[in-house]
């Protein structure tokens, strides 16, 4: 199988030895202490492990300097053709087309057939922003920003901003909130030279692509020049105080 990830975008990251169990706790630090060859991740179970430790090392770091305790997710990577029962919305089952946090029973459900036709670009048509020609889904980054994205609504869980404002925001805030906390993780590994050229604009483009025009609809996510602003906000300051403002001014 030819690598899904180019060698160098996370050069700090090793793949893991052990079996990846689906909702594994994550979290520990440990992670990146086991034994492990230093080639790049060849499965996209492994591209979408490999970016979630990453991206939990971040918040792990962030939080302990904040002084708060580490935050704590599961995640489920679901096999192609499969489904997964979640706790969100009566039992949901998480299909071929799931990427989504689940709060009721904290954990990131990805399917690998989506991430997959993400990385590839199979999904352009099939996305709101995309098929209007705002964007396009390619390449790792592209699955990275998704995956930093779903870990994003869980740090909201984890400070407690759905308890807090759920009930006065709409679900764009949040979906804006949590693309531009995608961004402060990106720009982490750009501070420690892990990106390549090309990666930022996968993100971008990626962003771009999934917003949606329906600003009447109670599932409107942002439209595209929301969702790359926000991602780019985040990007740009690589301090998660600033995505705040997606709360604070809706
Ligand atoms: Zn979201």
């Amino acid at each position: 199988m030819r690598p899904l990830i180019r060698r160098g975008l996370f050069a700090g990251a090793t793949v893991l030895a052990v079996a990846v169990v689906a909702s594994q706790h994550l979290g520990s630090a440990q992670a990146y202490e086991q034994p492990a060859d230093d080639s790049a991740p060849q499965t996209m179970e492994q591209l979408l492990t490999t970016v979630t430790k990453d991206v939990d090392t971040y918040w792990t770091s962030m939080f302990e300097d904040a002084g708060l305790s580490e935050p704590r997710v599961r995640y489920a990577w679901i096999p192609a053709g499969q489904a997964a029962a979640s706790a969100c919305d009566n039992g949901e089952t998480m299909g071929d087309s799931a990427a989504a946090y689940c709060a009721a029973d904290d954990t990131i459900y990805i399917s690998e057939k989506f991430a997959t036709d993400i990385y590839e670009g199979a999904l352009d048509q099939a996305l709101p922003g995309s098929s209007q020609g705002y964007g396009r889904t390619v390449g790792d980054f592209a699955v990275a920003y998704i995956v930093a994205h779903e870990y994003g609504h869980q740090i909201q869980d984890e400070l407690g901003l759905y308890e807090r404002y759920g009930n006065q925001l709409p679900t764009s805030a949040f979906e804006l909130q949590a693309d531009c906390y995608a961004g402060t993780w990106a720009n982490s590994a750009y501070q420690d030279n892990r990106l390549e050229d090309g990666d930022v604009q996968e993100a971008i483009d990626a962003a771009l692509a999934v917003g949606d025009f329906d600003a009447s609809s109670p599932m409107h996510h942002g439209t595209p020049e929301q969702r790359a602003e926000a991602w780019n906000t985040g990007f740009e300051s690589g301090d998660p105080g600033t995505c705040s403002d997606y709360l604070t001014a809706s």
